[in-house]
């Protein structure tokens, strides 16, 4: 078969985790000929931050060692399962740099498979339809202090049962009447063992198979089983899982399957002022706290995309924040600084001002515009140059103004001057207010002998501020974005804090539309999706579906510095262990 293929991800050196040093250590054993993996969403939901760390493992790990990744979509629960998930986890996932080649399967690709080793199962005498009420079996089912009790139904013949379950298949029953039990240990101390449920009577549609079953395989069998019909040689799901590990190896022992996958678990990634759970973010778009599964604020992959983050910045941010076991809370200012990494090689710089304030260049012909050459990296030739207009008006940022400024202000003040990023010096030389004494306008002198990049322009001034020509920028829309939660366990997932109502805790301020910003000329039709640096402010992406040349529209990424640190300081939040 052919090898599993990551795009760009597979040239990244991996530091070796505790999974791949027992992958290394069992291909050097020879227990192996080659290494599977999967990646087994279920479709109840769009992937998020934390299940990229999962894909970065199962697709990195497979392509480290030449070997296989399968994207399995975990499909045995109808009720909530929906194909545009299904669409949009594939999507996902290739964008975030892996292929899965031919190997894309549903758990519903084995229902038949499924359904022949729980009839196995019966024949040996290891499981039994149950006619106790969903209710009853969870009372039976004793709690992790007191053991559980038998089932009246538990001792069946195997005759009677195999009848049942034919019937339970063939639609007699109304659901929740039967329910077939793997015949384990009603007094084990995992609950896990105390004869699960196999498959129960849901009279559902599903999206793959129709109406073709009305019962449904339940998740501990039907994943067990089709990771060992995919030859799946490493089993890697989050610690969750660890006390479903000794079911998942009854399940090996008593089945005759074609392989043994070995199951190890490690820990989820929890990410500060976020959450992490398809059925609460989920939530938030019932709620209309948020625009869809792909808010920019959404920690979907979607979301993020829509953002602007790169997806090489999230496949490094995987890769720093490692595997372990541990349960840890990883800062947002980790996921931001790959983000800044990324994008300060990348994305091309340009000029816009969000809050605006004018400036008049008073010895300026009014009839005269210039052409002034801007380089778009300052360390990236390849990015080229671009040509800036140059006139008589300019909108220059409010924050870059001061009219009595403390000594220390090296931007714009009264009889100050200061550097036009590419242009010239200018020096201010009168105020326009307005009836409640706000300053309007800022009249300056330009010095036509300071041109950037003239020779002999070179004199200093101690400021240099952005700009764009008030005749030639374009009105935007600005989305500036936040945090979408202010605490840093909006969930009080990690041990030690009280469980709360996550929803209680939304930030306010995490979404501020700046309606009247200008840029420059070149940012109006760039094509959507593009990232760029607005100078001195942070780093911008033309929206997608929102930005046209007629309407620009930016969603701000992130910011330039590291904003993060204090406030993690300040919630008393330590680092990553
Ligand atoms: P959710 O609670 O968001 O629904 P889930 O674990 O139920 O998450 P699945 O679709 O079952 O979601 O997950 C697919 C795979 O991704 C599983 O192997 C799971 O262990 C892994 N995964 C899910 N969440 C995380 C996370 N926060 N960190 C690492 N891996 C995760
Ligand atoms: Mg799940």
């Amino acid at each position: 078969m052919v090898a599993a293929t990551v795009g760009e991800a597979g040239s990244m050196s991996e530091p070796r985790d505790f999974i791949r040093q027992i992958i290394a250590d069992d291909l050097a054993a020879g227990r192996h000929a080659g290494i599977v993996t999967r990646f087994p969403p279920e479709p109840n939901g769009y992937l998020h931050i934390g299940h990229v760390k999962a894909i970065c493992l199962n697709f990195g790990v497979a392509a480290e060692n030449a070997g296989r990744c399968f994207l399995r979509l975990d499909d045995t629960n109808p009720l909530k399962e929906d194909q545009a998930f299904v669409d949009a986890i594939q999507d996902n996932v290739r964008w975030l740099g892996f292929d899965w080649g031919d190997r894309l399967t549903h758990a519903s690709d084995y229902f038949e498979q499924l359904h022949a080793c729980a009839v196995e199962l019966v024949q040996a005498g290891k499981a039994y339809v149950d006619s106790l009420s969903q209710e009853q079996i969870r009372e039976h089912r004793g709690t992790l202090t007191a053991p559980g009790r038998n089932s009246p139904y538990r001792d069946r013949p195997v005759a009677e049962s195999l009848d049942l379950f034919a019937r339970m298949r063939a639609g007699e029953f109304a659901d929740g009447a039967h329910a077939l039990r793997a015949k384990i240990d009603m007094a084990a101390p995992n609950i896990n063992l105390r004869d699960p449920v196999l498959y129960r009577i849901r009279r559902a549609s599903h999206q793959r198979t129709g109406d073709a079953w009305c019962i449904y395989p339940m998740y501990d069998f039907a994943h067990t089983i089709s990771d060992a019909l995919e030859g799946i040689t490493h089993s890697l799901c989050t610690l969750e899982f660890e006390d479903h590990r000794p079911l998942y190896e009854w399940f090996l022992d008593n089945l005759k399957l074609p392989a043994r996958p070995r199951q190890i678990e490690f820990s989820r990634l929890n990410l500060a002022f976020t959450i992490t759970s398809k059925r609460k973010l989920a939530e938030l778009i019932q709620l209309g706290k948020v625009a869809g599964w792909d808010d920019p604020r959404m920690p979907t992959i979607a979301g993020m995309r829509r953002r602007g983050y790169p997806p090489a910045a999230l496949r490094e941010f995987s890769r720093r924040v490692g595997v372990t076991k541990k349960d840890h809370l990883i800062q947002m200012s980790a996921l931001e600084n790959c983000v800044r990494d990324e994008l300060n090689t990348t994305a091309s710089r340009a000029m816009a001002v969000l809050k605006p304030l004018k400036v008049v260049l008073t010895n300026y012909p009014a009839d005269r515009t210039e052409q002034l050459v801007a380089i778009n990296h300052p360390d990236q030739p390849a990015l080229g140059e671009r040509s800036l207009p140059f006139g008589r008006e300019l909108w220059i940022e409010q924050d870059d103004f001061m009219e009595n400024a403390p000594g220390k202000f090296f931007r714009l003040k009264p009889g100050g001057e200061v550097r036009l990023r590419y242009g010239y010096i200018i020096r201010c030389v009168d105020l326009v207010k307005d009836a409640a004494g706000e300053v309007t306008e800022v009249h300056c002198t330009y010095d036509p002998e300071t041109r950037s990049g003239l020779s002999g322009a070179e004199r200093k001034v101690k400021g240099t501020i952005h700009w764009v020509s008030a005749a030639h920028a374009a009105r935007a829309e600005v989305r500036l974005y936040d945090r979408l939660f202010s605490v840093p366990r909006p969930d009080g997932k990690v041990a030690d804090e009280p469980q709360s109502d996550f929803k209680d805790h939304l930030n306010p301020g995490s979404l501020q539309v700046v309606t009247g910003a200008w840029l420059e000329p070149s940012l109006a039709t760039l094509a959507p999706g593009s990232v760029v640096q607005f100078e001195r402010l942070g780093y911008f992406v033309a929206d997608v579906p929102d930005h046209r040349p007629s309407r620009p529209v930016y969603n701000r990424v992130v910011t330039l510095r590291d904003s993060w640190a204090k406030l993690e300081e300040a919630a008393g939040e330590a680092g990553r262990d």
